[in-house]
């Protein structure tokens, strides 16, 4: 650029000087020229005053400093005397001694062969006889002399500097902003939008460099406006408890949520790679292909889930440009569909047995007329109604928390609701001769149903009785830290064996059905949902043939 201006500059500068020193010589010239025609005219007029002509006078004549050469012709053209050469040949044929023929006086300019040189030649009738012609050689006369050419190149140098010096300084004003321009595009098109230019001039510099900046700023706002957009739309990609996966016509992935990564096992970014090189299921792939909308899958990778997959496509004005899969884990929910179904089961075998056992003994009892087995036969009834009526007692219950029914929030301390559970269970552990310790250090309130956590400690303190021998202790600590409150009961009884304590929470769930305890498996699973609405969390340690410790821990008010 800066090359190309220069060029451009000199160029035009020593063109404008040829012309302007061509015309100025040419016109300098044709002047000179005249003048000096003019003179040589004058001269003639004045020889042609003499009648006698003083050769050796005629060389002191001059004409711009210039001598004169003067040849005498006669009316045939034939050449009587010359100044400057001898023997001349006839003259007739030349224009100047042409005209003067013809008009008295002539004048011309041309090459004369006799001395190798354009000459100015003018020529005036003397007498009728003679002509005097008096000539200049025009080099002589002409502005541009050779040796003055030395002159004009230094003239051409020191314009051609000074052109030089004043088209660098133009060439800096106008390519310095320019390259602040261009040095600014070039690190906004590296990424950092922010720069700006920085040109204070007023001129159309200044202006581009100012429009370039309210360009500048106007990206920026729509680059921040995207931006945004895409955060928000990625923010809640990310945070979606639900797959979602958007891939082109071809298949190839344009996006996808950590989400279905996780669920698909995928461990990379395989944005713009095809789907089907990561997720390998059969079902999956076909559901893809095929017309159906939504559908159920079970996927074995990398583990065992229930999915449910709906799909839609993604129109872009008319056309349709790919596909968004989505993806709802269902595993939860089919067990949950499962539980109930083993539910209803377990509720119907459960009191189908006593029922079972309480119709058969009563049809039987028709028959039995020995007062004894009677009598024994009737304690079977009322043993196995006793326990049917329990089992619905705690189905109830259970259904009751479980219907999220809203409870009570009472606000209470526990160690009052503890001691009423010691008093209704005291009688039967001292039958069963069990000591039940009691030790309370809690005085914080805690929030919740009091009623629901009475049934809580019931159970637990119950089951530590229950699974409890003679001559052993139940143990219940009541106290509070770091913000929680903390129930423990704890017995030295029969324990529970570790393969067992993962379940013991579920519904009918019981150790050894051998126990014969007379449980219905309900207990702590009631426990588990009390404590899930007190939003506690209760854990077990237990040791077979040692003792059971169940820890509740709830956050005080
Ligand atoms: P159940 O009505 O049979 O007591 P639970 O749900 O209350 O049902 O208890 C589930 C099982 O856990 C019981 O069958 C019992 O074997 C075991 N269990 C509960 N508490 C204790 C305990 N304190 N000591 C030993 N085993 C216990």
């Amino acid at each position: 650029m800066r090359r190309k201006i220069l060029i451009s500059v000199i160029v035009t500068v020593l063109f404008a000087l040829i012309i302007i020193t061509a015309s100025f010589v040419l016109l300098s010239n044709f002047q000179n020229i005249r003048e000096a025609k003019d003179e040589l005219k004058n001269i003639n007029l004045i020889i042609s005053k003499f009648d006698d002509i003083n050769k050796e006078g005629l060389n002191d004549i001059k004409v711009k400093d210039i001598p004169v050469r003067f040849t005498f012709i006669d009316k045939n053209g034939n050449v009587l005397y010359d100044t400057e050469v001898d023997n001349l040949d006839n003259h007739s044929d030349r224009k100047e001694i042409k005209d003067v023929l013809e008009n008295e006086e002539g004048s011309a300019v041309r090459y004369s062969q006799t001395l190798n040189t354009d000459l100015i030649y003018s020529a005036k009738k003397l007498n009728d006889d003679i002509i005097v012609r008096s000539s200049i050689p025009v080099n002589m006369i002409e502005v541009f002399q050779k040796e003055n050419y030395k002159y004009y190149l230094a003239i051409i140098i020191v314009v051609m500097i000074i052109t030089m010096v004043l088209s660098l300084n133009l060439i800096k004003m106008i390519i310095d902003p320019v390259k602040k321009l261009e040095n600014v595009t070039g690190k906004m098109v590296n990424g950092d939008h922010r720069i700006r230019v920085k040109i204070n001039s007023n001129d159309e510099l200044g202006i581009l460099g100012k429009n370039f900046n309210d360009i500048a700023d106007q990206l920026q706002i729509k680059i921040n406006e995207v931006v945004e957009k895409q955060t928000r739309i990625e923010s809640i990609l990310r945070s979606m408890e639900s797959g979602v996966i958007a891939v082109d016509n071809n298949d190839i992935v344009i996006a996808i949520n950590p989400y279905s990564e996780k669920v698909f096992g995928i461990k990379k970014n395989i944005i713009g790679e095809p789907l089907v090189d990561y997720i390998t299921d059969y079902d999956i792939n076909k559901f893809l292909t095929e017309e159906e909308m939504d559908k159920e899958i079970k996927i074995l990778y990398p583990i065992e889930r229930n999915l449910k997959i709906k799909k839609a496509n993604i129109i872009n004005g008319i056309e349709k440009i790919g596909k968004v899969i989505t993806i709802q884990d269902i595993t939860d929910l089919k067990k949950l569909e499962l539980m109930r179904t083993q539910f209803v089961a377990n509720v119907s075998h459960e009191l189908k047995t006593p029922l079972t056992s309480i119709k058969g003994f009563a049809e039987t009892l028709r028959y039995v007329q020995d007062e004894e087995t009677r009598g024994k036969f009737l304690d079977i009834i009322d043993k196995e109604s006793e326990r049917l009526s329990r089992l619905i007692n705690d189905i109830l219950v259970l259904a009751n928390i479980e219907s999220n029914v809203a409870f009570q929030r009472d606000e209470f301390l526990p160690g009052v609701v503890i001691e009423d559970v010691i008093n209704m269970v005291k009688k039967i552990a001292y039958n069963k001769g069990i000591v039940l310790e009691y030790n309370d250090d809690n005085q914080e309130l805690i929030v919740g149903d009091a009623d629901r956590f009475f049934q809580l400690v019931l159970n637990l303190v119950e089951n530590s009785v229950k699974y409890s021998e003679k001559n052993s202790y139940v143990k219940i600590i009541s106290y509070s830290k770091n913000g929680y409150y903390y129930l423990e009961v704890s017995d030295n009884g029969i324990g529970i064996p570790s393969e067992d304590l993962p379940r013991i929470f579920e519904r009918f769930y019981r150790v050894d059905k051998s126990r014969k305890k007379g449980g219905t498996g309900l207990g702590l699973a009631i426990v588990k949902h009390i404590v899930k609405t007190f939003n506690g969390d209760i854990i077990v340690e237990s040791e077979l043939g040692k003792g059971t410790k169940f820890i509740v821990k709830i956050k005080y008010i």
